[in-house]
């Protein structure tokens, strides 16, 4: 038995038909970690889609009314880039139910998963990049409106930079120069990555990305970090320890959502990053041991994963869970 619930449903499929997005990659999740006897039945909780209201905390009133009528215009599907369905829009109303369902155990049990979600491309007014909702805004706003937080923090992992959520969550810019990082110089031949820093408001947002990477257009979160091609799991885990090291000490958040996009992985088709799978799982053991030693809940989505072997992907996703049992305990 985990001591923290995963929340899943066999009804996170996406129906988008064949895509490169492996949307049976939650069933083989839930279905590997049993396999692997790192969960149990006991240990899944099954969500409830989001309200209406749920999803208009964040997104607004005419893009809700367009996906509820299937009214989005062609260019909007198009930059959705996913087939528009019934079916997709209770998919992702139900991917920000489960986003709820976690955070609100991760304030109880310090950690949650919810196995999907991470949908971090979709905006208030539009969706991008097969993102419809984004389901980790939508549960930050819940347990805002709900009084459970005050103040959030989004560690986002994906290889992909994370431009709804910046944007949702913008705050006052101050322009800022480098970050002092002794990763700096690293030894690396390749060209160092640059950290770009804004002030934040009651949500502050990290975002570790590729830069020369989609999407082309990155709204400023609070933090930056914007990586070279190519980049491994050394200098990556310098970059990410010295954002979560910086945010932290300029925002003392009430929750962490962690945004674990297997996508870094160096086997992906939409990444250009050289992360190992072991590199990964570091990764993923040291945003959980910071949020550990301060005291701060992780509330954990899956994002993006697009190995050329897509059980890759499900391990790396897979692992992510391990690397929270073994940090908070348990098995
Ligand atoms: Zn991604």
């Amino acid at each position: 038995m985990l001591p923290f619930k995963l929340v899943y449903s066999d009804d996170y499929y996406l129906p988008i038909g064949t895509h490169v997005f492996p949307a049976e990659k939650y069933r083989r999740i839930h279905n590997r970690l049993i396999e692997v006897n790192t969960a149990e039945a006991d240990d899944f909780l099954t969500p409830h889609p989001a309200s209406d209201q749920d999803i208009l905390l964040v997104h607004t009133p005419e893009y809700v009314k367009k996906l509820k009528t299937g009214t989005l215009s062609a260019r909007e599907e198009l930059e959705m880039e996913v087939p528009f369905s019934a079916d997709l829009v209770r998919a992702f109303w139900l991917a920000a139910g489960g986003s709820i369902l976690a955070a609100d155990h991760a304030l109880k049990d310090g950690v949650a998963f919810n196995i999907g979600g991470g949908f971090h491309h979709a905006f208030a007014d539009h969706g991008e990049g097969f993102c419809m909702i984004n389901d980790v805004a939508v549960a930050i706003r819940r347990m805002q409106r709900d009084e459970k937080i005050s103040r959030a923090m989004t560690v986002d992992c994906d290889v992909h930079h994370g431009n709804g959520t910046a944007a949702i969550f913008a705050g006052t810019r101050i322009p800022s120069g480098p970050l002092p990082s002794r990763y700096g110089s690293a030894a690396s031949p390749l060209r160092p990555p640059k950290m770009r820093s804004a002030h934040a408001g009651e949500v502050f947002t990290i975002s570790l990305h590729q830069e020369n990477n989609y999407p082309a257009y990155k709204p400023p979160s609070s933090i930056d970090v914007d990586l070279p091609d190519e980049i491994g799991d050394e200098d990556y885990l310098g970059w990410l320890d010295n954002a979560l090291g910086s945010g932290l000490r300029q925002f003392d958040p009430d929750l962490i959502c962690y945004v674990a996009g297997a996508d870094p992985y160096r086997e992906d088709q939409l990444g250009g990053l050289s992360l190992t799978m072991e590199g990964l799982k570091k990764r993923d053991e040291l945003v959980f041991r910071v949020a550990k030693t301060r005291g701060i809940p992780v509330m954990v989505t899956f994002a993006g994963g697009y190995a050329r072997v897509v059980d890759d992907t499900v391990r790396i996703h897979c692992n992510t869970v391990i690397a929270a049992a073994e940090t908070f305990g348990g098995k």
